[in-house]
């Protein structure tokens, strides 16, 4: 279990370990965590969760929709699979989080592999957390999609609820970015380029994520990242938001300057984030790190410093997403066709090769 967060995400600490409320006698059986071989059925296919916003035109593939009133938060929400904890076992923790720890688990039904999320009602009350948690489960449940985290389904008891997670083999991004220091500029373009396959994805479905950093992003078994973390995303049906949230270093300066916080602000948000997890990726530090007043002063402006270590290409594609005026930063599709990219990701086995034999 890895109790030691870094400072940039402190998280609370729960007292309730779930393990202690579970009565599996073996609990190292899933240090062996494979997904070969598991049938994921039992938890991805047929489960019948309608949102409330289901209409009875919905139901064409036989399923029963939901029809009482809108419940009042994700606490009260019912869901038509009972699942409960006693379907899983439990294995070793994998994090915690603000609001609880993730498990590693397995549903006995069908061996499958998946993250098991806890969240305490109560925190999330106290917390006023409640509309947060409710968007991270009507998003991300509805999102499929190859570098984002699914969320299968979700559950809860009295205490706690519970999410179904798809799971995440290698981590989060920032402890590679940690014990790498800073990544190659294949490596880096590798990420950047699935982070701007799962964007184009969610701007498609109108989603602006908002809170784009290593943190939220985790690794999955084959290398491939999986976005999360959808607790501050929001839908867009006006593509506008006044909002302000996200952290600091990665926010862009219509969030963070005061003279601009009356202005809206839509998915181009994520450009920015996009452009500061870029640098920090080949950097190892984000771009206008500074006491907090004067990360801000300098996001505002977006006054950065681009180490000489970094090529032509990359400081080209950072500068021109790190762009004060929203409208003027580079759109995802042309980032696809921007010379970095295409130098280390279009030409897939000889770029491969190519770091090979230079890490070798
Ligand atoms: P969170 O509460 O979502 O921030 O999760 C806390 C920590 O648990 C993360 O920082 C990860 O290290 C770990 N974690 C969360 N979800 C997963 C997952 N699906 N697969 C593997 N590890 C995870």
């Amino acid at each position: 279990m890895d109790d030691t967060k870094p400072d940039r995400k402190t998280k609370q600490v729960t007292t309730l370990p779930l393990h202690q409320l579970h009565n599996s006698s073996r609990p190292n059986l899933l240090k062996i965590a494979l997904h070969r071989g598991a049938n994921a059925s039992t938890i991805i296919g047929p489960i019948p969760v309608r949102t409330r916003e289901s209409k009875p035109e919905d139901a064409q593939d036989g399923l029963p929709v939901k029809t009482e009133p809108p419940a009042p938060s994700v606490i009260a929400q019912p869901v038509y699979k009972q699942f409960h904890l006693g379907m899983f076992e439990i294995g070793r923790a994998l994090g915690k989080g603000k609001f609880g720890r993730v498990y590693l688990a397995r549903e006995r039904a069908s061996g499958f592999i998946c993250a098991l999320k806890t969240l305490y009602k109560d925190e999330i009350q106290q917390g006023r957390m409640e509309k947060q948690v409710l968007r991270e489960v009507e998003i991300q449940s509805n999102l499929r999609h190859p570098n984002i985290l699914k969320l299968y389904n979700h559950f809860h008891d009295s205490k706690r609820i519970f999410f179904i997670l798809e799971f995440a083999g290698q981590g989060e991004l920032f402890k590679h970015l940690q014990r790498e220091v800073r990544f190659s500029e294949w490596k880096a373009a590798q990420y950047i380029a699935q982070m701007v396959s799962a964007l184009r994805y969610l701007h498609g479905k109108h989603v602006i994520h908002r809170d784009i950093k290593p943190e939220n992003i985790l690794v999955g078994i084959y290398g491939e990242i999986k976005l999360s973390d959808f607790g501050w995303s929001v839908h867009t049906p006006s593509n506008r938001r006044l909002t302000q949230c996200g952290t600091l270093d990665y926010l862009p300066p219509e969030m963070v300057d005061p003279t601009r916080l009356n202005k809206s602000y839509d998915e181009k948000v994520d450009l920015w984030s996009l452009g500061v997890l870029m640098y920090e990726l080949l950097v190892g530090e984000a771009p206008f790190e500074d006491i907090p007043l004067m990360t801000q002063r300098r996001i505002a402006k977006a006054d950065m410093t681009i180490p000489g270590f970094v090529s032509p290409e990359a400081t080209d594609l950072i500068r021109k997403l790190l762009v004060v005026d929203p409208n003027k930063r580079m759109p995802l599709e042309q980032i696809q066709q921007h010379p970095w990219i295409i130098k280390h990701c279009s030409t897939g086995e000889r770029a491969a090769n190519r770091e090979k034999s230079r890490s070798s």
